[in-house]
């Protein structure tokens, strides 16, 4: 199952590899057993949290997050806080991207 799912998602990882949230280039590659990833690594953040503050992706419950964003976010859920917020308080706004 789901295989060709995952292949999509990698498709459009390359296609558009920037983090849905901060707006920085993320890398992927395969990661070994007990590797150190990097803050800019890809992840796949989904969407289900109820702190959402954005609206969805066309057609997913998912997008492509950096893992500094995607940690972020798992730590502003905990608080129950926007994600926004942190970087209010935090002074890291995310840099916007054009489209
Ligand atoms: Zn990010």
């Amino acid at each position: 199952m789901a295989k060709g799912v995952a292949r999509s998602r990698r498709n459009r990882m390359m296609q558009n590899p920037y983090c849905h949230w901060c707006g920085r280039r993320v890398r992927y590659w395969k990661p070994s057993r007990g590797e150190t990833l990097p803050p800019d690594f890809a992840t796949i953040d989904h969407l289900n949290s109820r702190n959402q503050a954005k609206p969805r992706p066309e057609g997913g419950r998912w997008v492509l997050s950096c893992l500094e964003c995607n940690m972020a976010r798992a730590r502003a859920e905990e608080q129950a806080k926007p994600t926004e917020e942190h970087w209010r308080e935090s002074g890291r706004y995310p840099r916007l991207r054009g489209k």
